[in-house]
């Protein structure tokens, strides 16, 4: 019997993993700095300048093992770290005009700048760094759901959209004045080519609302990425009002919920007063008049939708969007080459106008709601199975 016990013990020997415990094996772990939330979101966004920050990591998310010499993870820190440090080493516009570090993210589509301390939902505070992550969430799915419908890829695009929220209100005067050639103390967005969307949080219409800003944001970014979208040119102006503000609406309505935004001239609220873009409502007001609405709104440049319009602007892309999704990206194109809606509607669709009206019409009274469901709650990390 005894021989056994060494060949035993030699064999136990050979098969218990090399290495060390305490990192699994892997010669780095987790930078300490960051919980699985915080993660997550660093993981969802290819940079953010407070991860590439962390003094430990270096945005790598991971440091050495304090228990080993290293192991197969080591270089794979090393790079993220280099990466990151190299990312960050580039000058970046804002920060040298405004002589500060910024917190920052790149995403596919998006340069996003969240310089805020907090904002409220409520009585609840939420942070300026987990508010840039749910917004650059937020605009990827909307920027997702854009690329889909128009059949998009990434060269489709020429430059990434950029949106800026500054919490102190002469950060938003020096980079509008710098970058959007604008004196406004609103919010401003320049279209087209080098898309670009600026925002003063505590302004009196979003009082530092989370919420508020949120959709703000999805709202603008829809109207950024399809201004740069085949070609550095705004439709809003080019006679495809319903197609620009109908896709404000639209991804701003399926990201966050429900649509509150609308954009008008320097002249202040549409006319009409606020739109109500309820569906519930859309559909009422639709079967009430009989009175065609498309051969006017057709027509309009965004600037000149009324509130009723910015609503049926609406739906008729939601329309457009569920049962002629294909129609989308030759409208656009359409757009671009300056046609008009009288011509390129029937093209893509293969209806007259009046009939185009006819078969929207009979869509909103199958599809909508007789009554609004209750509006969603906003919501900090919605289901990631969104799409
Ligand atoms: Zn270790
Ligand atoms: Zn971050
Ligand atoms: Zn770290
Ligand atoms: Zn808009």
């Amino acid at each position: 019997m005894l021989p056994i016990v060494p060949l035993l013990a030699a064999a136990l020997l050979q098969t218990a993993p090399e290495g060390c415990r305490k990192c699994e094996h892997r010669g780095v772990v987790d930078c300490s700095k960051h919980s699985a939330e915080e993660r997550q979101w660093e993981q969802e966004v290819p940079r953010c300048s407070v991860a590439a920050r962390c003094a430990p990591c270096g945005g790598s998310l991971l440091v050495d093992c304090p228990k080993c010499e290293g192991g197969p993870l080591s270089a794979e820190m090393e790079q993220r770290r280099q990466a990151a440090a190299a990312w960050l080493a580039q000058e970046d516009p804002l920060e040298t005009h405004l002589q500060r570090p910024l917190a920052r993210a790149e995403t596919l589509h998006f340069r996003l700048v969240v310089d805020v301390v907090a904002l409220k939902d409520g009585k609840k505070k939420v942070d300026g760094h987990a508010f840039l992550h749910w917004v650059a969430r937020d605009l990827e799915r909307a920027a997702a759901l854009q690329d889909g419908h128009y059949g998009a890829v990434a060269a489709d695009r020429r430059s990434p959209s950029r949106m800026w929220l500054w919490q102190r209100r002469e950060d938003h005067a020096a980079v509008m004045e710098k970058f959007l050639f604008s004196t406004s103390s609103g919010d401003f967005k320049m279209l087209g080519r080098d898309p670009v969307f600026s925002v003063w949080t505590a302004d009196p219409q979003f009082e530092d609302a989370a919420p508020r800003l949120h959709s703000l944001a999805i709202h603008n970014g829809a109207h950024l990425l399809l201004s740069n979208l085949f070609r550095e040119l705004w439709v809003g102006d080019l006679g495809a009002g319903w197609l620009d503000e109908g896709a404000g609406h639209w991804y701003e309505d399926k990201v966050i919920g429900r649509s509150t935004n609308y954009c008008v001239d320097e002249t202040g609220i549409p006319s009409g007063g606020i739109p109500d873009m309820a569906r519930s409502s859309i559909r009422t007001r639709l079967e009430r008049s009989k009175d065609a609405v498309l051969p006017g709104l057709l027509r309009r440049q965004s600037g000149e939708l009324s509130a009723d319009e910015h609503a049926y602007a609406f739906s008729f892309y939601d329309w457009v969007s569920s049962e002629h999704r294909g129609a989308l990206a030759p409208l656009l194109r359409g757009y671009h080459s300056r046609r008009s809606s009288s011509e390129l509607l029937p093209e893509a669709l293969g209806f007259n106008v009046f009939q185009l009206e006819e078969a929207w019409r009979a869509w909103v009274t199958k599809s909508y709601p007789a009554t609004e469901p209750k509006p969603r709650r906003y919501e900090r990390a919605p289901a990631p199975d969104f799409r």
